[in-house]
């Protein structure tokens, strides 16, 4: 619809009637459902007639030119006649000025409605043209995401941006947003479109964009001022990437990775029903972010870490703080974590290794008392004491018990010494 159709029919139109449009002909009145007047054309009385939802009238009379399918008056025409309009802006002017519409302020509105003028417009534009870019970013990125498992249709599925960074600012600047908008958004102080390229939109518990996670280009060394993934302003520790899918009715099980491209992948390629994956960016949780992981409805976590000492490290910290029942997948088929296991094996051999997942309890015992018997009893017991917190964590009676049944079977120590070392935690 074009800009004067749209202001016609939806802001002057709606304002309008027979008696204000037609308000000049000779005896119109109401009768019966239509209104009726002596016709402007042939001059028949009671002839012309308008139905209340019409915005034209037609006439009864035979020869009349506003006789017979399709022939009408429209009140467009009929104001051009009455006032002697020669221009389509003239009318429209006048049939606003009947309406009562204030067309130098509507288009003000307009304007001012169409320029970007929060950080959550900045937002929108930023994904729009990021997503547009990455539909054709260059081959070293395409050929990484790829490789991730991530073809085109996965890009675009995921929402994901590529950005550099003095294009996006051109383009940004185009579409009318200020300087002190772009600071407020804080896109452009994290070296994303520098050396992030790859950036991902970060939502809250809600749903909503707060923020964006940076991936550093695959081929640059990470280092403490470089880390993997970079968040922007506005972005939290404390919600994890993707939690809000975790909150979607019907979600029972939400796995937890490290990356966000693994998390995305899951979701977007492995189809497991009732379960939703969400990533640390990294591998450390707040104390807020595991509350929010506590307080999801969904009765099973299943941590899905990377298989290193860091991921086992961050899965038994996990295993400490969570309140549910926990499974671990303590195997990726030799694959260092879902995002390379996927790729190489296909989305099926992630149910796979999710189907073989262990409960925490079991996965604790197993690292804690790995070669156990070599450790003498003293050394035993050290060990149960640095992970008897747990039991306190488990929500169930029957997940405490098998955590004593687990802590006899790896340590072989008498029921008794594991019950008052729990105790004693
Ligand atoms: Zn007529």
């Amino acid at each position: 619809m074009s800009e004067t159709a749209e202001l016609l029919e939806k802001v002057i139109y709606p304002k309008l009637n027979h008696e204000i449009v037609f308000g000049d002909l000779r005896d119109l009145r109401l009768r019966g459902k239509a209104y009726i007047a002596t016709c402007p054309h042939c001059g028949a009385a009671d002839h012309f007639y308008a139905l209340p939802d019409w915005k034209f009238g037609k006439c009864h009379r035979g020869r009349c030119i506003y006789h017979g399918k399709g022939n009408v008056l429209s009140w467009w025409t009929h104001t051009a006649n009455r006032f002697n309009l020669k221009t389509n802006y003239e009318i429209l002017r006048k049939l606003a000025e009947l309406a009562g519409v204030n067309l130098q302020e509507h288009s003000r509105l307009r304007e001012r409605s169409d320029k970007p003028d929060t950080v959550a417009d900045v937002y929108r534009l930023f994904i729009s043209m990021g997503q547009q870019a990455a539909a054709s970013m260059p081959d070293p990125f395409a050929d990484y995401l790829s490789k991730r498992g991530f073809g085109r249709k996965e890009v675009k599925k995921a929402g994901v941006i590529y950005m550099e960074r003095d294009r996006m600012l051109k383009a940004l600047f185009r579409a009318g947003c200020t300087k002190e908008l772009l600071e407020q958004a804080g896109l452009f102080t994290v070296g994303f479109g520098d050396i992030y390229h790859i950036v991902l939109p970060y939502y809250d518990e809600h749903g909503v964009c707060k923020g964006f996670v940076g991936r550093l280009d695959p081929w640059l060394p990470e280092a403490k001022e470089t880390p993997k993934y970079k968040n922007s302003f506005g972005t939290t520790k404390d919600v994890p990437f993707l939690f809000h899918l975790a909150l979607a009715p019907g979600i029972y099980k939400v796995i937890v990775v490290e990356g966000p491209l693994d998390a995305l992948l899951i979701n977007i390629k492995c189809g497991m029903k009732g379960a939703a994956a969400v990533a640390l960016c990294g591998d450390t949780l707040s104390d807020a972010g595991l509350a929010f992981i506590n307080s999801s409805p969904a009765p099973v976590v299943m941590l899905a870490l990377d298989d290193d000492d860091a991921g086992r490290i961050a899965t038994l910290s996990l295993i400490r703080g969570i309140k549910k029942q926990v499974l671990v997948v303590s195997n990726f088929l030799g694959h260092k974590d879902p995002g390379e296991l996927i790729p190489a094996g296909g989305p099926e051999t992630f149910g796979e290794v999710a189907a073989a997942a262990i409960p925490a309890v079991t996965w604790v015992f197993r690292s804690v008392f790995e070669r156990a018997h070599s450790l003498g009893t003293g050394a035993k017991i050290d060990r149960l004491a640095e992970v008897a917190s747990i039991h306190q964590v488990i929500p169930t009676a029957e997940g405490k018990l098998e955590f004593i049944r687990e802590a006899q079977k790896a340590s072989l120590l008498p029921e008794a010494t594991i019950r008052a070392i729990v105790e004693a935690a």
